[in-house]
Protein backbone atom coordinates (compact mmCIF):
# COMPACT_ATOMS: atom_id res chain seq x y z
CA UNK A 1 0.00 0.00 0.00
CA UNK A 2 0.94 3.66 -0.44
CA UNK A 3 0.23 6.51 1.77
CA UNK A 4 0.65 10.25 0.59
CA UNK A 5 1.13 11.53 3.68
CA UNK A 6 0.63 15.36 4.32
CA UNK A 7 3.70 16.25 6.49
CA UNK A 8 2.13 19.51 7.54
CA UNK A 9 3.86 22.97 6.63
CA UNK A 10 7.25 22.88 8.83
CA UNK A 11 7.00 21.88 12.22
CA UNK A 12 7.61 18.44 12.56
CA UNK A 13 5.12 17.78 15.21
CA UNK A 14 2.35 19.23 12.68
CA UNK A 15 1.82 16.31 11.21
CA UNK A 16 -1.25 14.47 11.97
CA UNK A 17 -1.30 11.86 14.58
CA UNK A 18 -2.61 9.23 11.41
CA UNK A 19 0.61 10.46 9.10
CA UNK A 20 3.02 10.14 11.93
CA UNK A 21 2.00 6.25 12.84
CA UNK A 22 2.03 5.91 9.51
CA UNK A 23 5.42 7.45 8.93
CA UNK A 24 6.96 5.29 11.95
CA UNK A 25 5.95 1.98 10.49
CA UNK A 26 6.81 2.90 7.33
CA UNK A 27 9.16 0.22 5.22
CA UNK A 28 9.76 3.19 2.47
CA UNK A 29 9.42 6.92 2.37
CA UNK A 30 10.22 8.97 -0.66
CA UNK A 31 9.36 12.58 0.06
CA UNK A 32 9.83 15.98 -1.55
CA UNK A 33 13.18 17.21 -0.10
CA UNK A 34 12.82 20.69 -1.20
CA UNK A 35 9.65 21.81 1.15
CA UNK A 36 9.32 18.93 3.20
CA UNK A 37 11.45 19.29 7.16
CA UNK A 38 14.28 16.44 7.28
CA UNK A 39 13.68 16.41 11.17
CA UNK A 40 10.58 14.04 10.22
CA UNK A 41 12.45 11.49 8.81
CA UNK A 42 13.78 10.58 12.29
CA UNK A 43 10.49 9.57 13.12
CA UNK A 44 11.07 6.62 10.72
CA UNK A 45 11.98 3.23 11.97
CA UNK A 46 15.89 2.18 11.32
CA UNK A 47 16.50 -0.02 8.20
CA UNK A 48 13.36 2.38 6.63
CA UNK A 49 14.53 3.47 3.28
CA UNK A 50 14.67 6.71 2.59
CA UNK A 51 14.26 8.60 -1.28
CA UNK A 52 14.74 12.29 -1.96
CA UNK A 53 12.11 13.13 -4.68
CA UNK A 54 13.66 16.49 -5.40
CA UNK A 55 15.17 15.56 -8.10
CA UNK A 56 13.23 12.68 -9.91
CA UNK A 57 10.83 12.55 -12.63
CA UNK A 58 7.13 11.43 -12.46
CA UNK A 59 8.19 8.24 -14.38
CA UNK A 60 11.08 7.56 -11.46
CA UNK A 61 9.03 8.50 -8.53
CA UNK A 62 6.05 5.50 -9.69
CA UNK A 63 8.98 3.47 -9.94
CA UNK A 64 10.58 3.65 -6.33
CA UNK A 65 7.53 3.53 -4.78
CA UNK A 66 6.27 0.45 -7.41
CA UNK A 67 9.49 -1.32 -6.51
CA UNK A 68 8.95 -0.39 -2.60
CA UNK A 69 5.72 -2.27 -3.25
CA UNK A 70 6.49 -5.11 -5.48
CA UNK A 71 9.50 -5.81 -2.52
CA UNK A 72 6.00 -5.69 0.48
CA UNK A 73 7.11 -2.57 1.81
CA UNK A 74 4.71 -0.03 3.43
CA UNK A 75 5.50 3.04 1.10
CA UNK A 76 5.05 6.40 2.81
CA UNK A 77 5.10 9.63 0.41
CA UNK A 78 5.35 12.57 2.28
CA UNK A 79 4.24 15.55 0.68
CA UNK A 80 4.37 19.01 2.16
CA UNK A 81 1.35 20.77 3.77
CA UNK A 82 -2.04 19.15 2.35
CA UNK A 83 -0.87 16.60 -0.76
CA UNK A 84 -4.82 18.24 -2.52
CA UNK A 85 -2.75 21.94 -2.68
CA UNK A 86 -0.04 22.16 -5.98
CA UNK A 87 1.00 18.78 -4.49
CA UNK A 88 1.33 16.89 -8.40
CA UNK A 89 -0.50 13.90 -6.37
CA UNK A 90 -3.46 13.55 -8.68
CA UNK A 91 -0.99 12.46 -11.69
CA UNK A 92 0.80 9.87 -9.28
CA UNK A 93 -2.32 8.61 -8.01
CA UNK A 94 -3.71 7.79 -11.84
CA UNK A 95 -0.38 6.17 -12.13
CA UNK A 96 -0.75 4.06 -9.29
CA UNK A 97 -4.51 3.08 -10.19
CA UNK A 98 -3.31 1.59 -14.05
CA UNK A 99 -0.41 -0.09 -11.57
CA UNK A 100 -3.32 -1.19 -9.75
CA UNK A 101 -1.00 -0.53 -6.88
CA UNK A 102 -3.39 0.29 -4.13
CA UNK A 103 -2.82 3.68 -2.05
CA UNK A 104 -4.59 6.32 0.26
CA UNK A 105 -4.50 9.73 1.31
CA UNK A 106 -3.87 11.38 4.70
CA UNK A 107 -4.34 15.06 4.91
CA UNK A 108 -2.40 17.72 6.34
CA UNK A 109 -1.86 20.72 7.51
CA UNK A 110 -1.67 23.30 4.65
CA UNK A 111 0.90 26.19 5.00
CA UNK A 112 -1.94 28.58 4.44
CA UNK A 113 -3.39 27.34 7.87
CA UNK A 114 0.13 27.62 9.43
CA UNK A 115 0.29 31.33 8.09
CA UNK A 116 -3.41 32.01 9.34
CA UNK A 117 -1.98 30.68 12.76
CA UNK A 118 1.51 32.49 12.75
CA UNK A 119 -0.93 35.91 12.51
CA UNK A 120 -3.62 34.82 14.72
CA UNK A 121 -5.53 35.70 11.72
CA UNK A 122 -8.94 34.40 10.76
CA UNK A 123 -9.68 34.29 7.06
CA UNK A 124 -13.52 34.79 7.24
CA UNK A 125 -14.28 37.61 9.50
CA UNK A 126 -17.75 38.07 9.55
CA UNK A 127 -18.18 42.07 8.08
CA UNK A 128 -15.04 41.85 6.12
CA UNK A 129 -15.26 38.73 3.99
CA UNK A 130 -16.68 35.31 4.40
CA UNK A 131 -14.48 33.76 1.01
CA UNK A 132 -10.91 32.70 1.25
CA UNK A 133 -9.32 32.51 -2.25
CA UNK A 134 -6.41 30.05 -2.98
CA UNK A 135 -4.52 30.59 -5.72
CA UNK A 136 -1.06 31.46 -7.23
CA UNK A 137 0.67 33.91 -10.29
CA UNK A 138 1.34 31.90 -13.71
CA UNK A 139 4.59 30.84 -13.39
CA UNK A 140 5.81 27.71 -15.50
CA UNK A 141 2.97 26.14 -14.60
CA UNK A 142 0.01 28.56 -16.57
CA UNK A 143 -3.29 29.20 -14.71
CA UNK A 144 -6.44 29.87 -16.74
CA UNK A 145 -7.28 33.07 -18.05
CA UNK A 146 -10.40 33.31 -16.06
CA UNK A 147 -8.65 32.97 -13.10
CA UNK A 148 -6.01 35.50 -12.98
CA UNK A 149 -4.97 37.80 -10.27
CA UNK A 150 -7.22 40.51 -11.36
CA UNK A 151 -10.28 38.92 -12.20
CA UNK A 152 -9.99 37.58 -8.71
CA UNK A 153 -8.75 40.56 -7.23
CA UNK A 154 -12.32 41.94 -8.11
CA UNK A 155 -14.07 39.52 -5.26
CA UNK A 156 -12.45 41.85 -3.10
CA UNK A 157 -12.42 38.76 -0.72
CA UNK A 158 -9.52 37.24 1.96
CA UNK A 159 -6.66 35.73 -0.43
CA UNK A 160 -4.11 33.40 0.02
CA UNK A 161 -0.95 33.21 -2.76
CA UNK A 162 0.90 29.99 -2.67
CA UNK A 163 4.40 30.04 -5.33
CA UNK A 164 4.08 33.44 -5.97
CA UNK A 165 6.79 35.20 -3.34
CA UNK A 166 9.43 35.68 -6.32
CA UNK A 167 6.58 37.72 -8.49
CA UNK A 168 5.81 40.05 -5.43
CA UNK A 169 5.90 43.55 -6.99
CA UNK A 170 3.84 41.81 -10.55
CA UNK A 171 1.28 40.27 -8.10
CA UNK A 172 0.69 43.54 -6.29
CA UNK A 173 0.34 45.51 -8.96
CA UNK A 174 -2.36 42.89 -10.59
CA UNK A 175 -3.79 42.82 -7.03
CA UNK A 176 -4.27 46.32 -7.29
CA UNK A 177 -5.29 46.87 -11.01
CA UNK A 178 -8.02 43.80 -10.18
CA UNK A 179 -9.64 45.93 -7.13
CA UNK A 180 -7.87 45.85 -4.08
CA UNK A 181 -7.40 49.63 -2.66
CA UNK A 182 -3.90 49.82 -2.53
CA UNK A 183 -4.21 50.65 1.18
CA UNK A 184 -5.36 46.79 1.77
CA UNK A 185 -3.64 45.02 4.30
CA UNK A 186 -1.29 42.53 3.44
CA UNK A 187 1.57 40.10 4.68
CA UNK A 188 4.46 37.79 3.14
CA UNK A 189 4.51 34.76 5.42
CA UNK A 190 7.44 32.96 5.40
CA UNK A 191 8.34 29.37 5.84
CA UNK A 192 5.68 29.01 8.66
CA UNK A 193 6.02 27.07 11.45
CA UNK A 194 9.71 26.56 10.84
CA UNK A 195 12.36 28.29 13.67
CA UNK A 196 13.13 30.83 10.81
CA UNK A 197 10.00 31.87 10.11
CA UNK A 198 9.68 35.67 9.02
CA UNK A 199 6.22 38.00 9.24
CA UNK A 200 6.42 40.89 6.68
CA UNK A 201 2.82 43.25 7.12
CA UNK A 202 2.23 45.93 4.93
CA UNK A 203 -0.08 47.64 2.97
CA UNK A 204 -0.63 46.43 -0.32
CA UNK A 205 1.26 48.43 -1.61
CA UNK A 206 4.00 48.81 0.13
CA UNK A 207 5.02 44.76 0.40
CA UNK A 208 7.46 44.54 -2.66
CA UNK A 209 9.76 46.82 -1.23
CA UNK A 210 9.90 45.13 1.82
CA UNK A 211 9.83 42.07 0.44
CA UNK A 212 12.85 43.23 -1.59
CA UNK A 213 14.77 44.26 1.44
CA UNK A 214 14.20 41.05 3.41
CA UNK A 215 15.21 39.10 0.14
CA UNK A 216 11.81 36.72 0.88
CA UNK A 217 11.40 35.00 -3.08
CA UNK A 218 10.19 31.82 -2.09
CA UNK A 219 8.69 29.02 0.92
CA UNK A 220 6.25 32.34 1.84
CA UNK A 221 2.87 32.74 1.32
CA UNK A 222 1.21 36.57 0.27
CA UNK A 223 -2.01 36.96 2.24
CA UNK A 224 -3.89 39.80 1.17
CA UNK A 225 -6.99 41.18 2.69
CA UNK A 226 -8.46 43.25 5.50
CA UNK A 227 -8.75 40.12 7.25
CA UNK A 228 -4.85 41.42 9.17
CA UNK A 229 -6.97 44.37 10.39
CA UNK A 230 -9.18 45.05 13.75
CA UNK A 231 -12.33 46.01 12.19
CA UNK A 232 -14.97 43.19 12.48
CA UNK A 233 -18.01 42.45 13.33
CA UNK A 234 -18.68 39.62 16.15
CA UNK A 235 -19.55 36.68 14.96
CA UNK A 236 -23.28 35.04 15.76
CA UNK A 237 -22.01 31.66 16.30
CA UNK A 238 -21.41 33.30 19.81
CA UNK A 239 -24.09 36.26 19.78
CA UNK A 240 -26.04 36.28 22.98
CA UNK A 241 -29.09 37.06 21.16
CA UNK A 242 -28.48 34.18 18.07
CA UNK A 243 -30.37 30.82 18.96
CA UNK A 244 -28.70 27.49 17.43
CA UNK A 245 -29.28 24.09 18.08
CA UNK A 246 -26.34 24.31 20.86
CA UNK A 247 -28.05 27.52 22.72
CA UNK A 248 -31.47 29.32 23.05
CA UNK A 249 -31.20 33.18 22.47
CA UNK A 250 -30.68 35.71 25.58
CA UNK A 251 -30.49 38.97 24.41
CA UNK A 252 -30.44 41.39 21.31
CA UNK A 253 -28.08 43.23 19.46
CA UNK A 254 -25.78 41.90 17.32
CA UNK A 255 -21.95 43.85 17.73
CA UNK A 256 -19.25 44.86 15.55
CA UNK A 257 -15.41 45.59 16.70
CA UNK A 258 -13.17 48.02 15.41
CA UNK A 259 -9.42 49.29 16.04
CA UNK A 260 -8.58 49.16 19.91
CA UNK A 261 -11.96 47.31 20.68
CA UNK A 262 -10.64 44.34 18.59
CA UNK A 263 -7.37 43.99 20.76
CA UNK A 264 -8.75 44.27 23.85
CA UNK A 265 -11.71 41.86 23.57
CA UNK A 266 -8.88 39.26 21.78
CA UNK A 267 -8.78 37.24 24.83
CA UNK A 268 -12.81 37.28 25.52
CA UNK A 269 -12.79 35.78 22.04
CA UNK A 270 -10.21 33.47 22.17
CA UNK A 271 -8.88 35.19 18.88
N1 LIG B 1 0.90 21.42 -0.48
C1 LIG B 1 1.56 22.56 0.09
C2 LIG B 1 1.91 23.61 -0.96
C3 LIG B 1 3.00 23.16 -1.91
S1 LIG B 1 3.41 24.36 -3.10
C4 LIG B 1 0.68 23.14 1.21
O1 LIG B 1 -0.45 22.68 1.40
O2 LIG B 1 1.14 24.06 1.90
C5 LIG B 1 4.79 25.15 -2.37
C6 LIG B 1 4.42 26.56 -1.92
O3 LIG B 1 3.69 26.47 -0.70
C7 LIG B 1 5.58 27.47 -1.59
O4 LIG B 1 6.07 28.12 -2.75
C8 LIG B 1 4.96 28.46 -0.66
O5 LIG B 1 4.17 29.39 -1.36
C9 LIG B 1 4.00 27.57 0.11
N2 LIG B 1 4.58 27.05 1.36
C10 LIG B 1 4.86 25.77 1.66
N3 LIG B 1 5.29 25.66 2.94
C11 LIG B 1 5.26 26.92 3.44
C12 LIG B 1 5.54 27.47 4.73
N4 LIG B 1 5.93 26.72 5.75
N5 LIG B 1 5.37 28.81 4.90
C13 LIG B 1 4.94 29.59 3.89
N6 LIG B 1 4.66 29.12 2.66
C14 LIG B 1 4.80 27.81 2.44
Amino acid sequence: MIHFVGAGPGAPDLITVRGLGLLRKAGMVVYAGSLVNPELLDFARPGCEVHDSASMTLDEVIGTMRDGFARGLDVVRLHTGDPSLYGAVREQMDRLMELDIPFEVVPGVSSFCAAAAALNAEYTLPGVSQTLIVTRMAGRTPVPDRESIRSLAAHGASMALFLSAGMVEDLCTALIEGGYAPDTLSALVYRASWPDQKILRAPLSDLPSLAGTEGIKKTALVLVGNFLGNDYELSRLYDPSFEHGFRAARESGPKSVTGEDARTTEGATGR
